[in-house]
């Protein structure tokens, strides 16, 4: 982009954000776990949106005894029954949380975001956040503690109301496939980029897309390397925007 084209953007979307009575403000909260004698603990967190399964990654992932927190919708629950099965087989490695019912963002006001239309009112959001934990229920999981909404966006008002219904929020640190869409190199180098105390989010949902592929290469890289994976649960998350306190 040229630099004025770059400038004039940065002006358009500023007006954007601070129009009154528009599109409120969003934000898009990291997520770190905070750091432990020995050291050298990383979090992968993968979003099961809606779509299929990547079974390059789910296979990877149980042969290598990698543990990984998983973020799923009920609409990715409805159909993708037999990777549920694996999952819940491995309950040593696979925690599952709520996504959402319907990978609806969890903003209060309408607008879009990434072209997905937002939940557009309190109601949705609470709708949204409840419909998922229920989705998680039938399956017989535990019950969710951490929420991550649809773009994992936010208003801050929908943060307030999905602290109040009982959930943290899961940001995240490194933004490791950008929503699936980076290719294979891409995608390896960022999340073997990953520290102490890095979030990892990327996308198990997407089996035709090359990140997946990228996904494994990195997990094995990190592992290779002697860093240990732990579970949301299992860590202590901390998270700003007041997504975690
Ligand atoms: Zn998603």
């Amino acid at each position: 982009m040229r630099p004025f084209q770059k400038y004039f953007c940065a002006i358009a979307i500023s007006l954007w954000a601070v129009s009154p009575g528009n599109a409120q403000l969003l934000v898009a909260p990291t997520l770190h776990i905070k750091a432990e004698a020995g050291g050298g603990r990383v979090a992968l967190t993968l979003d099961a949106c809606g779509g299929r399964t990547d079974t390059r990654i789910l296979s990877a992932l149980v042969e290598n005894k990698i543990p990984a927190t998983i973020f799923v919708t009920g609409i990715w629950l409805k159909h993708n029954a037999a990777a549920v099965e694996i999952m819940r087989a491995h309950p040593e490695l696979f925690e599952l949380e709520n996504h959402g019912g319907r990978h609806v963002p969890a903003v209060d006001t309408p607008q879009k975001i990434y072209g997905i239309r937002s939940a557009g009112s309190p109601e949705a959001v609470l709708a949204e956040v409840e419909s998922g934990a229920a989705a998680l229920a039938v399956t017989g999981e535990p019950a969710p503690k951490w929420f991550r909404g649809a773009t994992a966006e936010y208003s801050p008002s929908a943060i307030a109301m999905i602290r109040k219904l009982g959930f943290k929020i899961a940001g995240f640190s490194i933004n490791g496939d950008g929503g699936s869409l980076l290719g294979a190199k891409a995608t390896a180098r960022r999340i073997a980029a990953a520290n102490d105390g890095d979030v990892i989010i990327a996308h198990i949902n997407q089996p035709t897309h090359a990140a997946g592929e990228g996904v494994v290469q990195a997990l094995l890289a990190l592992k290779a390397k002697g860093l240990t994976f732990v579970r949301l649960d299992d860590a202590d998350g901390v998270g700003d925007e007041g997504t975690t306190d």
